[in-house]
């Protein structure tokens, strides 16, 4: 794509010698937290806005969510202006920062241009040269203007492919045969899990998450726990400002949850709470351990990454780029095998991981 929209090219080859910089885009933000980030840019509601706030209140007042945050760029002069105020204030940081975490943290270096894109307020290729153009002002470096250009003229476009050539069909996926339903806290954020209380949270307040939070802390744990997808697909459609159908369900059921057996990613993305707390603050003020995976300490993502490893130990070990993470199985004994199952079951029942009020909910 690159090569054919002639972006961030040098003639036939690459700007800067290599197509990926993703080596240099997966910084934490160490322990004393990212500091003081830009403010998101936020649009008054207009007249017309606030009429449809209200009635969505008075129809929806019992839905999940609130609407008292509600700041998107709703026309198409907002949404040039929230493209320059990223390029102006975030995009030089994007790139460092792409995977990290942090509590309370909802904005980050991120776009936040998810919405104003899928509803054709802004066109991709317009923010693909506005951002190829601001690398080559000198405004950004090429890891932050070729990790953020990928982000949509690889993935969105990929996506976008996935889903018009394998629909209707793709929608109906369950290829691990997951069965589980998604536990109800997911609509309320009551949970003493601080990773997905935070995640929650900020979802029903602002209709946000960062990718990383979908895809390593919502997705992964609904994935661990052997959600069915469709119920996946309804929360995230349901949850997000930019959900659409087309970028919202192959990503939720292919990239996240593995359903369509490894057509869109080449293998599930399984990792143990420590890959949540190498990429943020959230560990240090949970009552879990991600380094545990028994006990009543261990981190809930650990336990049910080595009970998801189990669980799909033979279809697992045929997939090459696997192979490692199901060879750590074998130094599991029988007893701790049983230890983990016996706690993955306690969390499927809801007695981990849910707040009290919920549990006599
Ligand atoms: C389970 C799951 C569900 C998702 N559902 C949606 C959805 O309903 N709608 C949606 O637009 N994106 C979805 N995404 C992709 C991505 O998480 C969001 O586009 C991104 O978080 C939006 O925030 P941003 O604009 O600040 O993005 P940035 O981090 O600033 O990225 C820039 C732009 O790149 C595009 N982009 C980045 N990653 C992807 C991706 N994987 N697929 C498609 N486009 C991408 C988006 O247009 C985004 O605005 C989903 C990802 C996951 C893992
Ligand atoms: S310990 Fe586990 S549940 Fe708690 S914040 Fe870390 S990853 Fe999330």
């Amino acid at each position: 794509m690159r090569k054919r929209h002639n972006i961030l090219m040098d003639g036939a080859e690459p700007e800067g010698g290599q197509w990926n910089f993703d080596a240099d885009n997966r910084e934490a933000f160490g322990p004393e937290g990212p500091g003081q980030v830009p403010p998101r840019a936020m649009f008054a509601p207009s007249a017309l806005t606030q009429e449809v706030i209200d009635l969505v209140n008075t129809r929806f007042a019992n839905h999940p969510g609130s609407l008292s945050s509600f700041a998107w760029p709703v026309t198409r002069a907002q949404a040039l202006e929230a493209l320059e105020r990223f390029v102006q204030e975030r995009l030089a940081l994007f790139g460092r920062f792409e995977d990290a975490l942090w509590p309370g943290e909802p904005w980050l270096y991120h776009s936040h241009l998810s919405a104003a894109l899928n509803l054709k307020l802004l066109s991709a290729r317009e923010v693909v040269a506005r951002v190829e153009q601001a690398y080559k002002d000198g405004q950004a470096p090429l890891q932050s203007a070729e990790g953020f250009i990928r982000q949509i003229l690889g993935w969105r476009e990929y996506v976008r492919g996935i889903y018009w050539t394998q629909m209707p069909g793709y929608c109906e996926l369950n290829a691990l045969n997951a069965q589980e339903d998604l536990p109800e806290w997911f609509w309320t954020g009551h949970t003493d899990m601080a990773c997905l209380q935070d995640a929650i949270a900020q979802t029903l307040q602002y209709g946000y998450a960062h990718h990383i939070q979908r895809l390593m802390v919502t997705g992964l744990f609904a994935l661990l726990l052997g959600v069915r997808p469709q119920q996946v697909h309804a929360w995230y459609l349901s949850v997000y400002v930019d959900a659409v159908e087309w970028v919202e369900l192959p990503n939720t059921l292919g990239m996240s949850q593995y359903g369509d057996g490894g057509l869109m990613a080449s293998k599930p993305y399984v990792a143990t709470g420590k890959y949540i707390q190498r990429m943020g603050g959230n560990c240090s003020g949970c009552r879990y351990d991600p380094a545990l995976r028994e006990g009543d300490r261990a981190c809930p993502y650990t336990t049910l990454y080595w009970d998801f490893l189990m669980r799909h130990e033979t279809a697992l070990a045929k997939n090459p780029r696997m192979a490692l993470q199901v060879k750590n199985l074998a130094r599991l004994s029988g007893n701790e095998r049983q230890a983990v199952a016996a706690r993955a079951g306690a969390i499927r029942r809801g007695e981990v991981g849910a707040t009290p009020q919920l549990k006599s909910h």
